[in-house]
């Protein structure tokens, strides 16, 4: 059986973060490690807290899950802060690890900060060492310097965003008006997954970007090449919102 690990934010309500990566994991037949970066309190309306945990216990969590097992995909969602991206960095530079999936978790929908200012400059640094990046509109926004409000500026933020060394970025355009589109660019080539709009509030999109990444891990790790892989998790979060009334 393949295996991915997370390394991301814990969520008490499951919706999110850990609980639902792990989940993910399971659906598309891999078997799922789990490196916890945070704890959080939360519902699926809320974020009332997050408390990272110590960098040096984060590394130790995964040194050890390394020591049993072999890794075939890594998803990394909420760091929490400057200290705990440091780390991971680290990480990835001194062990093996391929596949890696990096979504820059920066705010809950509600707006609740669960990653420092610090901590979000940080996150370039890391970017030559990550397979594919999943930003939302407004990370992608704060990581490139570029207002998206159209398919071009998503495109150009894409190619800034490329620039720090990514092998692919995936800009998740769902906060744009008219048909959701997501762009997966390689460099040379935009490849867009136009998808369609389902309404709700806010809670029933709760971890969706988590979902993804998570899924496109998964897909990854059984050796799906990222066109595919982006397109299988895509599905997957659909059907999952779908089954959320
Ligand atoms: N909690 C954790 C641990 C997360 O990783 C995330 C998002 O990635 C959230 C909460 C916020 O999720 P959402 O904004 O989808 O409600």
């Amino acid at each position: 059986m393949k295996t991915a690990l997370t390394i991301a934010g814990a969520d008490p309500s499951g919706g999110a973060g850990i609980q639902s990566d792990l989940k993910t994991f399971e659906s598309f037949g891999v078997r799922g490690l789990s490196v916890i970066t945070a704890l959080t309190a939360q519902n699926f309306k809320i974020v009332k807290a997050a408390f990272p945990v110590p960098p040096a216990f984060l590394t130790k969590q995964v040194m050890t899950i390394l020591e049993e097992f072999r890794i075939d995909a890594v998803k990394i969602g909420m760091t929490g802060n400057f200290d705990n991206i440091k780390a991971i960095g680290k990480i990835i530079k001194k062990v093996r690890l391929k596949n890696i999936v990096f979504d820059t978790v920066m705010r809950s929908t509600g707006g609740y900060p669960l990653l420092d200012k610090k901590g979000m400059k940080a996150i370039k640094d890391v970017m030559p060492l990550i397979t594919v990046v999943t930003p939302n509109l407004a990370e992608a926004s704060i990581l490139s310097g570029i207002e998206i409000s159209e398919i071009k500026d998503m495109k150009r933020a894409a190619e800034a965003i490329y620039s720090f060394g990514p092998r692919y970025v995936l800009m998740k355009g769902g906060h744009l008006k008219g048909s959701p589109i997501d762009l997966l660019y390689d460099g040379k080539e935009f490849h867009s997954f136009t998808g369609k709009r389902i309404r709700g509030k806010a809670e029933r999109f709760h971890g969706t970007g988590c979902m993804l990444s998570a899924a496109i891990a998964a897909g990854l790790a059984n050796g799906m090449e990222i066109k595919e892989a982006v397109k299988k998790g895509k599905e997957y979060v659909e059907g999952v919102v779908r089954g959320r009334k």
